[in-house]
């Protein structure tokens, strides 16, 4: 038996379709066009990257991009005043500061004075207590991209055993919670827990965030279970080239999972079109213009 591919480049090409035609529709109907700013301080290859990828996929949706790149020795102040100027810009809809920051730079400063309606990574302490609280509009983009895939491909997950393992901001904390508000029994791991290898077994959803490349083995997936790959891990290929792995050991894996995500192509997919989306109803809630239902 092998498990269902989990096509997340796929699926985040047809929700993109729908953000570009729900784009041109606000444009037509109320002149709102929707901003996204990212801000980058310093040079990390991947960060650049990243970002670069991001002001363009808004751009060819019909969004306006605006990108400020701030040295690598910039001043707390200096980043703070950056978020406060986009904070206070009408044309800017969301904002995007690419972490991690360099260590002059606290990231609880920036969070604490981006302003919740424009944070579209929802990673403000207000957006992640909204999420806990059932009323959140923003969320977090790769979790979002999960139980959108989890909806496509499983359908209703009440009831069964989740388990997510990493419990950053990012993603393993609002990855739980969505997983919960849908009804399913959720677990969270960390480096701490004991037993991990039993945990996963007693999984139907195993979700993996670690960013250790193939640390999830196959016999460790319940047979039939749905496993999303979360991690992004650069590994040695030979000849002197580099190939971007999970944290599942994915060949294993596939012949014992009921359907799985692989990497690439998987859930990282879906985040990009998830910042779209969130950045798109960041604008109809700031303009109060109803949020489309993409
Ligand atoms: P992170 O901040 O890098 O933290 C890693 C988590 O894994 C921590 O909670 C840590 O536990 C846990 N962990 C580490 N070693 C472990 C072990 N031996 N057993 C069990 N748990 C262990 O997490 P992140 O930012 O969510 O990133 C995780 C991975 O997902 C990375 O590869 C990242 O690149 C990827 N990612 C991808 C996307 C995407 O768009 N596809 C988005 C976000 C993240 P402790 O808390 O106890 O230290």
């Amino acid at each position: 038996m092998t498990g269902r591919i989990i096509d997340g480049k796929a699926f985040a090409a047809g929700l993109r379709a729908r953000i570009q035609e729900e784009t041109a529709k606000l444009k037509a109907a109320h002149g709102i066009v929707p901003g996204l700013a990212t801000v980058l301080v310093g040079n990390d290859p991947a960060s650049e990257v990243y970002v670069r990828n991001k002001g363009k996929t808004a751009e060819a949706i019909g969004f306006k991009s605006f990108h400020y790149a701030l040295p690598e020795n910039a001043p707390e102040a200096e980043v703070l005043a950056r978020v406060k100027a986009l904070n206070d810009d009408k044309a800017v809809h969301g904002i995007l500061v690419q972490m991690p920051l360099p260590k002059q730079v606290r990231e609880a400063a920036v969070l604490d004075l981006l302003d919740p309606a424009k944070d579209v990574d929802a990673l403000t302490a207000t957006n992640a207590g909204l999420l806990v609280s059932g009323r959140a509009q923003i969320v977090s983009c790769t979790p979002m991209g999960m139980m959108m895939l989890l909806k496509e491909y499983v359908g209703d997950i009440s009831g069964m055993n989740a388990l997510v393992i990493g419990r950053s901001l990012l993603f393993g904390k609002p990855a739980a919670q969505l997983l919960l508000a849908a009804n399913a029994t959720v677990t969270m791991a960390h480096s701490r827990s004991r037993d991990l290898p039993g945990l996963c077994r007693n999984a139907d959803i195993l979700v993996a965030a670690i960013g250790k490349p193939y640390f999830v083995k196959g016999d460790w997936v319940k047979p039939g279970a749905t496993v999303i790959d979360v991690g992004i891990n650069r590994v040695d290929a030979g000849e002197g080239k580099t190939k971007i792995v999970g944290d599942v050991d994915y060949d294993a894996a596939l012949k014992v999972a009921g359907a799985i995500t692989p990497v690439p192509g998987g859930i990282g997919a879906t985040t990009i079109v998830n910042l779209m989306r969130n950045t798109l109803f960041a604008a109809c809630l700031q303009s109060g213009v109803p949020v489309p239902a993409i």
